[in-house]
């Protein structure tokens, strides 16, 4: 892992949270993008080093609008910039985590993404992320 990559936030409104973030870290999204697999639209902000991710549900059975009616609106994931997903998930895998795609999958921001699941990492859903260059 090299270092924390950015903060997933689930939100009900992307429009609502885009001001909201804009006011909070001083700067606008640098992009906007939907990633119809996952069901999500995102909107990315960079403070410093860091990036949050603002996530909203694009249809009623995303990941994202079933987090929000569990646990309402708050942070989603942690996800870990790495240099050979591959490498990462076998390493993890092999750790006993239990990974949510057996494969990297594209997502949002130009990268392979891979999920593990938070039963596995004391309820916390992390991401590994890698540069799709
Ligand atoms: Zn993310």
């Amino acid at each position: 892992m090299e270092k924390i990559e950015h903060l997933g936030i689930a939100v009900k409104s992307l429009a609502t949270s885009n001001s909201l973030f804009e006011k909070l870290l001083g700067v606008a999204p640098y992009k906007e993008e939907e990633v119809a697999s996952e069901g999500v639209k995102t909107s990315f902000f960079r403070t410093g080093e860091s990036k949050i991710e603002l996530l909203e549900a694009s249809n009623p059975d995303s990941p994202i609008a079933r987090f929000i009616d569990k646990k309402g609106e708050g942070i989603h994931h942690i996800a870990f910039a790495v240099n050979d997903i591959k490498s990462e998930m076998a390493r993890l895998k092999a750790e006993g985590f239990v990974l949510l795609n057996e494969e990297p999958k594209m997502g949002a921001d130009n990268k392979w993404v891979c999920f593990l699941h938070p039963k596995s990492s004391n309820g916390v859903l992390v991401e590994l992320c890698q540069d799709r260059g």
